[in-house]
């Protein structure tokens, strides 16, 4: 947790700010080490202040010890906030534009005084979770192999009359029994034709005879997340549902065999995409190929066409190619990897199918 405080105020003197304000929770986590919420933390060389309210102070006063100090907010967080801005001499403070609400920005700027600067930034904590450490990989190791264990477990609720809002409450209750915190999203079970929709939301929809179970899945294991996404469907299929997943799977393989240190993001993507195109679906595919995981579900990198730079280890991210045919059905098979020294792990060792 040090390493990351010490990492960041170096990015920030890089910046040339001499405060920074955070405001995120999922960044809050990462500089903390520990899971917060409705907090701030203002990051300087001198100090660093960690704000929260009662309802939180008692909890986390033990946790701050040694590198933080705790200010527990009375009255407005804004005011406290600029005062202590003041009171350690910052001039130049960051914050993050993706996350601070503008109502936020103008009641802290409204308590600065002349010479006193906040100052938009972007993506600079996001930057440094893009590569993972032992520990935070640690974590996402158990997040999927709860998520591995429902999707096991679940098969033998997907069965005709079953609705899909039953399968979603048995894998919501599974990965709670087995030591997640709860799910990373609305868990997305979705049956038919009601699978051709990326986002679809599990409703009353029973399952019929001979239809292919879309389920996508993560959970939350101490602040770090799982995604993955499977298809169900019987050996009697038609072919042209078997005739998809084959593609699907193969253009899925196509991407993951070629991640390693070093390969431009942007390739990734295109290699799964060229794939489905060549077999004439392309525009049937119209999201990215795949997103970072860790203290959310979605975050750096994106593996995507417009995502300058190269694979790092410590990467972790999704590869989930997919062919949405409406009216029928849709297949999205969905991994999460984990860039290594010299290649990649398939993090999400469970069985297709
Ligand atoms: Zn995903
Ligand atoms: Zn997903």
């Amino acid at each position: 947790m040090r390493a990351r405080l010490q990492k960041f105020l170096k990015r920030l003197k890089q910046e040339n700010l001499e405060g920074f304000i955070v405001s995120s929770p999922a960044n809050i986590s990462y500089l903390s080490g520990f899971t917060s919420c409705d907090a701030y933390l203002l990051a300087a060389k001198k100090e660093i202040v960690y704000f929260t309210d009662s309802r939180y102070a008692q909890e986390v006063k033990p946790k701050l010890k040694r590198w933080a100090s705790l200010k527990k907010i009375n009255g407005s967080v804004f005011e406290i906030i600029a005062n202590t801005c003041r009171d350690l001499q910052l001039k130049r403070i960051g914050f993050e534009g993706r996350h601070m609400a503008y109502a936020e920005y103008r009641k802290i700027k409204g308590y600065l005084r002349p010479g006193e600067y906040l100052i938009p930034t972007h993506s600079l904590i996001e930057s440094l979770r893009q590569v993972k450490d032992a520990g935070e990989i640690e974590k996402i190791r158990e997040a999927l192999k709860i998520t591995g264990l429902a999707l096991q477990f679940v098969r033998s609720f997907i069965k005709p009359g079953t609705k899909e809002l039953e399968v979603a409450a048995e894998l919501e209750r599974f990965i709670r029994y087995n030591g997640a915190i709860g799910a990373a999203f609305d868990i997305i079970v979705a049956s038919g034709p009601n699978s051709a929709y990326p986002h679809h939301r599990p409703g009353q929809k029973k399952i019929r005879e001979g239809e292919l179970v879309l389920i996508d899945i993560g959970v939350d294991y101490f602040g770090y997340k799982s995604d993955l996404t499977r298809v169900f469907f019987s050996d009697k299929i038609k072919d042209l549902t078997q005739r998809i997943y084959d593609i699907v799977l193969e253009a899925q393989r196509k991407a993951i065999t070629k991640i390693r240190p070093g390969e431009e993001i942007a390739r990734i993507d295109a290699l799964a995409r060229n794939y489905i195109a060549d077999k004439g679906y392309a525009k049937f595919f119209g999201h990215s190929l795949g997103h970072g995981v860790g203290l959310e579900t979605h975050e750096a990198p994106s593996i995507s066409a417009n995502f300058g730079g190269v694979l790092l280890p410590g990467m972790v991210f999704t590869v989930e190619p997919a062919v949405y045919l409406t009216g029928k059905f849709g297949i999205r098979i969905e991994d999460m990897i984990l860039v290594t020294k010299k290649g990649c792990e398939v993090l999400s060792g469970f069985v297709h199918k």
